[in-house]
């Protein structure tokens, strides 16, 4: 069987070692005669892979364990935009937004049902083409930094984190486990797993010890960070198969030399397709400012939206699917987290070079 060559923004391509292994322990799972969807949650067999996934992911990322807790929750990206404020933002304090794309636009119309929030940068006027400055000065005696380190729709990504004066909160949904990232600088990095960690369905949640004694007392106690600490995550069902999932990601990551080595790969990969784009004379336009590009999402236009159509319907018959922009950017978006290789990069650039040669 041939595979597709997926490019899908999220949920995103798997690792073909990691879904055969899935459908080799499908419905024995390590002897116990299971699938381990059917293990109850609270079963020794199930507890090793929770322990699992939680262990692996502090050593991938490197996070300060004893300053941390790893939260696997449901609700995905989107219950945390609510969740935050709910918990963590109070009457007497604001929350501070750099704006860089939808998600972060999402983040921010969230909070404002709960308190005080302000804008202290943004790159909107400019479609959110590029990561803008932020003057930290500006957001002394906040309640926290919200900032979304890999804009997916738009292709930008942070290169450096600020030094925030105020508890720093990240949404990594598209880069989490993609680069290094030095954790301490955060209070909180949440993410869905269904680009970089694995299928939909689990949300990560890193968070400062220190930053949760300041929550809010009065929320509902699902919907508590405090309860899933507590709990290490099984307050009430987690959604055991996708974190059992998101552990073999993270053992297939640490098989292929960690960190450190995806972040080498994916720089190439990026770099295939951007030198593509650069070396286009203008057939290819890329979307993100240079030096805001994202390694992580290649977000690229062309001539006009017929162009873009038959693009993508040829590199539909070509098995290369996924590469339709999103409507706010249009034209076409390569999405290439972890699981896609540089040979998927390098078969789509080749692609590329060939569809300009017969469009141009
Ligand atoms: N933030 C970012 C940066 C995203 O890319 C997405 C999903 N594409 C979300 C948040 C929303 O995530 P979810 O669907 O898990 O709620």
């Amino acid at each position: 069987m041939e595979r597709t060559t997926n490019f899908n923004a999220g949920p995103a391509a798997l690792p073909l070692e990691v879904l055969q292994k899935a459908q080799k322990e499908f419905i024995d799972f390590n002897e116990s005669g299971m699938s381990v969807m059917e293990l109850s949650h609270r079963s020794k067999e199930y507890e090793a892979v929770h322990q699992k996934a939680k262990s692996l992911l502090i050593e991938l990322m490197g996070i300060p364990a004893e300053d941390y807790d790893i939260l696997f929750l449901q609700g995905g990206a989107s219950l945390q935009f609510s969740m935050l404020p709910m918990n963590f933002l109070t009457p007497e304090k604001t929350a501070h937004f750099v704006m860089t794309g939808a998600w972060s636009e999402k983040a921010l119309a969230e909070t404002k049902l709960f308190g005080n929030t302000s804008v202290t940068a943004t790159s909107e006027a400019d479609n959110y083409s590029f990561i803008p400055e932020v003057d930290l000065s500006d957001v002394k005696d906040g309640a926290y930094l919200h900032i979304t380190s890999n804009n997916t729709i738009f292709g930008t990504q942070w290169q450096e984190f600020p030094n925030s004066p105020i508890p720093l909160v990240a949404d990594m949904s598209s880069d989490i486990l993609s680069r290094k990232i030095d954790v301490s600088k955060f209070d909180v990095i949440y993410g869905g797993a269904q680009k970089n960690l694995g299928p939909s369905g689990v949300t990560v949640v890193i968070m400062k010890k220190t930053w949760l004694q300041s929550e809010n007392a009065n929320v509902p106690k699902i919907l508590k960070y405090s309860t899933h600490v507590k709990a290490d995550s099984l307050y009430n069902t987690p959604p055991t198969f996708a974190i059992y999932m998101l552990s073999l990601v993270l053992e297939w990551l640490k098989e292929n030399g960690g960190v450190d080595a995806v972040e080498q790969r994916n720089e190439q990969k990026a770099q295939v397709l951007y030198s593509c784009i650069d070396e286009s004379n203008g057939f290819y336009k890329g979307h993100a400012r240079k030096d805001s590009r994202s390694r992580m999402n290649v977000t690229f236009t062309l001539r006009d939206d017929e162009l873009t159509k038959t693009f993508v319907q040829e590199a539909k018959a070509a098995k290369m699917i996924g590469l339709g922009g999103h409507r706010s950017v249009g034209g076409c978006r390569a999405s290439i987290y972890n699981a896609v290789s540089l040979e998927d990069c390098e078969k789509l650039a080749a692609f590329m070079k060939k569809f300009q040669q017969e469009n141009e």
